[in-house]
């Protein structure tokens, strides 16, 4: 019996490519060695009317096998549908996003045409980031979006980044972030990059503000050869990469975990060109031959990938390819590729061919319990106050004159208010224009005497004097973290 992997076709043009791409894999032999057992999740699924998308016997399958190689997935727009893709990345802790742009013979590009060559990889954090999907609507008019960054979740990424590019032999990594604005998140994002890093020192770093990237990589993507993202930056630059290399047709991506690795196309379902017969299989296939090096099949993953560059160096494209000549179809471009299965391509693009050839894969053993992550295990914490949020149209000063009546006799006075994140008490502008969603900051009135002492429940007792007069929408203890604050300041504050 060869190595299990669950395979879900996916939906719009899935089937169409998956096809092609098991057609390549059975002519260059892998199917000898890989059971692919078929799993039912996507769009039949949410219709059937499963809100998670994916079927009992398909998470079994997954969680039993390890490995999922997918095509594309729908998700119903707006209701209660989420994302079937981000579920299973985040449901089986495939934490980290690995993507691999690179210029191919035969396809026209900007850059290709100025012979800049691209072959960059992108990491991308895949859990948390505002892709914990963890929303509310507060007030009439303002709805949150909660946005998570954790120690262990940057570490596993960051361990991830530096381990592949020291496998893949690539010396310079670029942490991209935006920790300029988002001094907490994204600087701890940026302060884990640098702590891994020390353990690569042959490995140079670097890091760019995300604005800065997406110019840079417009410019001049050759300068980089591996950027580390949070999720939903990485989302973003991972699109954009695609459009450096000739579009989503040829941007592979495998999501890999402790435990359970997901190998699918970066392109969605194209429902415009879904039952066509046209659509460009070489994501999939990508993926595919990342799957196939992930499990140490490197041979068979050399030869289709020579084989797939030898048909595209020989112009011969889908029409979502710029190149030379008339587009063919799937299945013509997926028999082009198995007419050139053991060929090399002409021009310098030509991979060798490694002598390893047996896949190399243990299934996962399930835990009895989730895992616990913990990175800072020692630090200190003392209560030093609290945010409240507010739902009210009453102006600043008329709020701030209520709610100092509120804390008369409380350990704690009223610090700061902020619509927007931007401060409009005790100091302000009248130019800043304010919602209907106020966070009211209360610190204690004596810190150097307090600190340390209070514990959680004088906050929770100030709330619900405050709630009493208010419509309370969130509340946030203010904590010292060994010393340190761990809450940010307003703008302007
Ligand atoms: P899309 O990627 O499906 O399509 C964008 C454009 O690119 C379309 O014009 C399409 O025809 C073209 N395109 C995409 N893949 C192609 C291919 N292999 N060959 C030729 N042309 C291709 O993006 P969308 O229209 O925004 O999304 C459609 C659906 O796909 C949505 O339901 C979305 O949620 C889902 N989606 C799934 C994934 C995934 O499964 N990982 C990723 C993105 C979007």
């Amino acid at each position: 019996m060869g190595v299990q992997i669950a395979l879900a076709p996916g939906d719009g043009i899935g089937p169409e490519i998956m096809d092609a791409c098991i057609r390549i894999f059975a002519a260059a032999g892998v199917t000898e060695h890989l059971d692919f057992i078929p799993v039912d999740m996507g769009e039949r699924v949410f219709a059937a009317g499963d809100a998670r998308g994916i079927t009992d016997e398909a998470v079994e399958t997954i969680e039993r096998t390890g490995l999922v190689y997918k095509g594309p997935m729908g998700t119903p727009i707006g209701g209660g549908g989420k994302s079937i893709n981000v579920t299973l990345r985040k449901t089986f802790g495939a934490f980290a996003n690995l993507r691999h742009f690179q210029s191919l013979p035969g396809v026209d590009t900007v850059f290709s045409r100025a012979g800049v060559p691209v072959d960059m990889y992108i990491v991308r954090e895949n859990i948390e980031d505002t892709y914990g999907g963890i929303e509310h609507r507060l007030t009439n008019d303002v709805i949150e979006c909660k946005r998570l960054i954790s120690a262990p979740g940057c570490d596993q990424v960051h361990h991830f980044a530096f381990q592949t590019a020291a496998s893949l032999g690539i010396t310079k990594v670029h942490c991209a972030h935006k920790a300029n604005i988002m001094k907490m998140t994204d600087g701890l994002f940026l302060e884990r990059f640098r702590a891994e890093a020390q353990h690569y020192p042959g490995i140079e770093i670097a890091d760019i503000i995300i604005d800065a990237l997406c110019m840079n990589l417009v410019l001049k993507p050759q300068e980089y050869r591996m950027i580390v993202l949070p999720n939903l930056q990485g989302d973003i630059v991972s699109d954009l990469a695609a459009g450096l290399v000739g579009g989503l047709g040829f941007a592979p991506s495998a999501n890999i975990g402790d435990h359970i690795s997901i190998f699918e196309a970066v392109h969605g379902t194209a429902p415009d060109i879904a039952g066509k017969g046209v659509a460009n299989p070489t994501s999939l296939l990508l993926s595919g031959l990342m799957l196939l090096r992930y499990l140490g099949m490197l041979k068979q993953a050399a030869i289709i990938e020579n084989a797939l560059l030898a048909a595209l160096e020989a112009g011969i494209h889908t029409g979502d390819v710029k190149g030379k000549g008339e587009p063919v179809g799937t299945d013509a471009f997926a028999g082009a590729i198995i007419d050139r299965l053991g060929t090399t391509p002409k021009g310098k693009e030509a991979r060798p061919v490694p002598t390893a050839a047996t896949p190399n894969h243990t299934p996962p053993v399930r835990p009895h319990v989730n895992k616990l992550m913990r990175t800072f295990e020692t630090v200190h914490s003392t209560h030093c106050g609290c945010d409240i949020y507010i739902g009210t149209t009453i102006t600043p000063l008329e709020l701030a004159q209520r709610l100092e009546r509120i804390a008369q006799g409380t350990a704690f006075k009223l610090t700061m208010i902020s619509n927007r994140g931007t401060q409009v008490w005790p100091s302000g502008s009248p130019y800043t224009e304010v919602v209907d969603y106020y966070r009211v900051r209360f610190e204690l009135r004596d810190p150097a005497v307090m600190l340390g002492q209070i514990g959680q429940m004088p906050t929770i007792h100030l709330l619900t004097k405050v709630a009493e007069k208010f419509e309370v929408t969130d509340f946030q203890p203010l904590k010292m973290f060994d010393g340190r604050p761990g809450f940010s300041r307003a703008q302007g504050q």
